[in-house]
């Protein structure tokens, strides 16, 4: 925990109580197409706050916006209405610079796909993003093999992506995502592309990553198995976020 919460910045002047909460969405508008006939408002309302350490499923139908709230919850679009609180800090209508800080600082996404460096090793994956955050490079390293370990991976550090398996890859998209100690994950469909098996155990070591580094998680999922091994699952409907 202590990892986790040594670089939670001072409250920015939240709403009541979001300082103690990882991320706060509230009110979040979200609508494609404004004024035009092929309009669609994709979120009308969408709230949800998340405690340090929770585990959270986000489930709905494809095409229903896990992927447009995720981006916002992780600073990566902009809602037409509502606010996004992460950590404490109020970052809907900071500034850009401010909004890239948090979002390197705070956030680390997991998608589907791994997204690795392919002329990089599995080590220099994790290693780059905190060079670009400013860590010392011997630090950066010590952190990319500790990572590369808790998810049984260290023999592999010096291996590139085309050589190692899908479930190897997504384990080192999940180092990845935690390279600058975040407080919060997001992950859109984590294991979405690996065959049923695989998916179950690199779920497994997707879950006991984020409990053991303490930090707080947004998962979304097809999958009402994997979803159920959450402390909570949120569904999307019609645009607001409900207990599933
Ligand atoms: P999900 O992740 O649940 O599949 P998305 O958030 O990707 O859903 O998309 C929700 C809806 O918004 C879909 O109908 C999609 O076509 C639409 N949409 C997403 N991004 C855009 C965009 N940039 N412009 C217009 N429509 C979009």
């Amino acid at each position: 925990m202590s990892e986790v919460l040594s670089h939670v910045g001072a409250g920015a002047g939240a709403g009541v109580g979001a300082g103690n909460l990882t991320l706060s969405l509230q009110g979040i508008e979200k609508i494609y197409n404004r004024g035009k006939p092929n309009e669609i408002a994709v979120l009308r309302g969408a709230s949800a706050e998340i405690v340090p350490g929770e585990i959270v499923g986000l489930i709905a139908p494809s095409g229903a916006g896990k992927s447009t709230l995720l981006h916002i919850a992780g600073l990566l679009d902009v809602p037409d209405a509502g606010e996004v609180v992460i950590n404490g800090q109020v970052v809907t209508g900071a500034s850009d610079r401010v909004r890239t800080t948090a979002r390197r600082g705070q956030v680390g996404f997991v998608y589907q796909f791994h997204h690795l460096l392919p002329e990089f090793s599995a080590a220099e994956n994790i290693v780059l993003p905190q060079l670009a955050h400013g860590v010392d490079a011997a630090e950066a390293e010590a952190r990319a093999l500790d990572l590369l370990a808790r998810v049984g991976m260290a023999e592999r550090a010096s291996h590139r992506p085309g050589e190692l398996s899908g479930g190897e890859q997504q384990r080192v998209a999940f180092c990845r995502s935690l390279a600058n100690k975040p407080a919060l994950m997001l992950a859109d469909e984590p294991t979405g592309n690996l065959d049923p098996a695989t998916s179950d155990a690199v779920f497994d070591v997707l879950m006991d990553l984020v409990r053991t580094t303490g930090l707080s998680a947004l998962i979304a999922t097809h999958n009402y198995e994997l979803a159920a091994r959450m402390d909570r699952v949120l569904r999307l409907d019609e645009g607001e976020l409900v207990p599933a």
